[in-house]
């Protein structure tokens, strides 16, 4: 396998055993030699309608009953993550719209965010199990609106290809992306590790965004820690800075740099 990311070899790096969770026995993961991204290559020679199949299967557990698998803080976080995003609307951080939020789900953070005052379209290629806004796949490329931000939470470890990355980063050419997934120094080898869920086939190091942001055209970008969430801006804005140095206090912590925002250092 070649890395996705950055085309360098990829190398075995561990294996778990899923013990026949939605058909999922065992499952080998590898790491680019370069950029330290890992993938499973399992999944990745998966029939895509059996990829499909699993990915109804697991998400069809939790949908709707605000409780993810393995993820009993996602309510919590995208409370933080609306919360985030409207104050720094409020503070002139982040434009006030359109905006669009890519594989939104069940709409979670969309509803938070129109509550707030905000214009948020929906679009997700499989689940529409919200109520609201959904846009069609060809809408969504051939209306050649200008998207301000374009959201993208807890997708990028379901992407198995760069297709979809592209597709973000091209509704996202003018406008700021603000993105979610879990983003390590170095990728752990073990197979207990809790982030090993049966849909999560990509995993992402600091080395590996970082070749994305220069690679798509982004100059700054700010992390909001207790969010997860990261927003890369086209410019490189020194207000950005200070805003950050002055505005973090407990619990709403945030952190600006003229590169991807490399946080997590484990
Ligand atoms: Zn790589």
């Amino acid at each position: 396998m070649r890395c996705m990311i950055c085309a360098s070899s990829m190398v075995p790096s561990m294996a778990k055993d899923f013990g026949g969770v939605y058909g999922l026995t065992e499952v080998s993961y590898e790491r680019c030699v370069a950029c330290g991204f890992v993938q499973s290559s399992t999944h990745a020679k998966m029939p895509l309608a059996e990829w499909e199949r699993l990915n109804r299967e697991f998400h069809a557990s939790y949908q709707g009953s605000g409780v993810a698998e393995g993820d009993p803080r996602w309510m919590e976080r995208i409370e933080t993550q609306a919360r985030v995003m409207t104050r720094l609307v409020r503070d002139g951080i982040l434009p006030g719209g359109p905006w669009v939020d890519y594989a939104c789900g069940d709409g979670e953070l969309a509803d938070r965010l129109e509550r707030n005052g905000l214009d948020v379209t929906r679009y997700d290629r499989y689940m529409r199990t919200g109520v609201g806004r959904y846009l069609e796949k060809e809408e969504l490329l051939k209306s050649g609106k200008k998207w301000e931000v374009v959201i993208n939470t807890s997708a990028f470890e379901h992407f198995l290809s760069m297709e979809p990355i592209e597709e973000i980063f091209e509704l996202a050419r003018d406008g700021v992306l603000a993105v979610h997934t879990l983003v390590s120094e170095r990728v752990p080898t073990d197979a207990l590790w809790f982030y090993l869920f049966p849909v999560h086939v990509s995993f992402f190091t600091n080395a590996a965004m970082q070749i994305l942001f220069e690679r798509y055209g982004f100059a700054s970008s700010i992390y909001h820690v207790e969010a997860r969430l990261w927003f890369w801006f086209r410019h490189r804005d020194r207000a950005f800075e200070r805003y950050c140095a002055s505005h973090s206090a407990a619990g709403d912590t945030l952190v600006w740099r003229d590169a991807f925002v490399d946080y997590w250092k484990e």
